[in-house]
C-alpha cells in the first residue's frame, strides 16, 4: 500500500512516501480499515519531531492519528462492525504511549473497534477525519473540569482544532451560560459562528487584565500561567499544552469510540461541526506541506488530508 512514512526523527524533510508499505495485520479485535481521510494533530509533528522518543512505538513511523475511512476486515472478536460499514475514530488509545507504528496516513490502518464509531451519515469522511482527536480532546477536558449546564468558561485558542470544538461542545452539548472565546482580529467571527458569547481578540487585549472570571478555563495555547488568573475560587483550569500552575491540571487523551458515538446525535443534526481549514483538504500529494501548515500554529480548525 502507499503510505507515508519516516525512519528517523526530524523536521518535516524526514516524511516520504512509501508505494510498497506492507498492509498492516489485523488483530482479533481490530478492524481493517481503508482509509479515506486522515486528519493531522500538533501531536503528530510533536511526536515527527522526537519529542515523546521514550513512550513511542519503534521507528519507522507511520504517522496518523485521525481517520475515516471504510471497514474492508473484521478480526475475530468484533462483534459491532462489518465490512462495509463507514467508520471515523481516533486509532491510538493512548496518544502518547506506543501510539500506532502504523498510521492513518496510509491507504490502510487497524484499529481496536472500541476507538471507533460509525461516521455520522450528513458528514463526508474529510469533515468526519477532522474530529476525533480534537473532539475527544474538548470533551474530555469539559468532562475532567466537572463542566455542566450553566456553568461559564473561556476557551484559550478558539479557532484552532479543539478549541472550535470546545466552544461548540460548551455551548451546544453541555448548555453554557457563557461561552468567552481567544483568537486573532480575522478569526473573532468564526468563534462567535461557533457559539461564544464574547470573542477575545488576543493582539488588542490581555484576557488576564479583563474584569470577567469563569467557572472553567481550557488552554489550548500553551498560557497556563494567565489562565489561573481568571478562574472563579474553585473552578478549573484544564491545560493542553505547555506550563501547569496550580490549581490547574493537564491531561493526556483517551481514544474512546463511545464519546463519538454519543456525541453523533449532535454531529447528525449538524449542531456540532467539524471545522475544516480551508486551506484544506490537502492532497496525499502533499502531506508534507499539510505539516508544514499545521506547524505554522495558524490553522482554523483542522488540517485534514482527503482523499486518501
Ligand atoms: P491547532 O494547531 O489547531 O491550533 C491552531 C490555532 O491556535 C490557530 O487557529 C490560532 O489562532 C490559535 N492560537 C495560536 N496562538 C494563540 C494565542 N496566543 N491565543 C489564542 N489562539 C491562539 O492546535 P489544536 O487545537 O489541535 O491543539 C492545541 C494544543 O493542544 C497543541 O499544543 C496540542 O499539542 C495540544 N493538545 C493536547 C492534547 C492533550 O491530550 N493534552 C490533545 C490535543 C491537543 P490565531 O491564528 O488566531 O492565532
Amino acid at each position: 500500500m502507499k503510505a507515508w512514512a519516516y525512519d528517523d526523527y526530524g523536521d518535516g524533510s524526514v516524511l516520504k512516501l512509501n508505494d510498497a508499505a506492507a498492509v498492516p495485520d489485523i488483530a482479533d479485535d481490530q478492524v481493517l480499515v481503508r482509509v479515506a481521510a486522515a486528519a493531522l494533530n500538533p501531536v503528530d509533528a510533536k511526536r515527527r519531531a522526537g519529542k515523546f522518543k521514550a513512550t513511542d512505538s519503534p521507528l519507522p513511523t507511520v504517522p496518523g492519528y485521525d481517520v475515516a475511512g471504510v471497514v474492508v476486515k473484521a478480526g475475530r472478536k468484533v462483534k459491532g462492525l462489518k465490512e462495509g460499514d463507514e467508520v471515523y475514530g481516533n486509532i491510538s488509545e493512548k496518544a502518547l504511549e506506543g501510539p500506532k507504528q502504523s498510521g492513518s496516513l496510509a491507504e490502510y490502518t487497524a484499529v481496536e473497534e472500541k476507538l471507533l464509531a460509525l461516521k455520522p451519515k450528513s458528514l463526508g469522511f474529510a469533515q468526519a477525519a477532522g474530529l476525533p482527536l480534537a473532539v475527544e480532546t474538548a470533551h474530555e477536558g469539559l468532562e475532567r473540569a466537572g463542566f455542566s449546564a450553566g456553568k461559564s468558561i473561556l476557551i484559550l485558542g478558539g479557532a484552532g482544532g479543539v478549541g472550535s470544538l470546545a466552544i461548540q461542545l460548551a455551548k451546544h452539548v453541555y448548555g453554557a451560560s457563557k461561552v468567552a472565546a481567544t483568537a486573532s482580529t480575522p478569526k473573532l467571527e468564526l468563534l462567535k459562528s461557533l457559539g461564544a458569547d464574547v470573542a477575545i481578540d488576543y493582539t488588542k487585549e490581555n484576557f488576564e487584565d479583563l474584569p470577567d472570571k469563569y467557572d472553567v478555563v481550557l488552554d489550548a495555547v500553551g498560557q497556563g500561567e494567565k489562565a489561573v488568573k481568571v478562574v472563579k475560587e474553585g473552578g478549573s483550569v484544564v491545560v493542553l499544552t505547555g506550563a501547569v500552575v496550580p490549581p490547574g491540571f493537564r491531561f493526556v487523551v483517551t481514544s474512546d469510540g463511545s464519546v463519538l458515538e454519543k456525541l453523533n446525535p449532535y454531529l447528525e443534526s449538524g449542531k456540532v461541526k467539524p471545522l475544516v481549514d480551508p486551506k484544506g483538504p490537502f492532497a496525499f500529494s502533499q502531506v508534507v506541506e499539510a505539516f508544514s501548515y499545521l506547524e505554522t500554529g495558524r490553522a482554523t480548525g483542522k488540517v485534514v488530508i482527503s482523499p486518501i
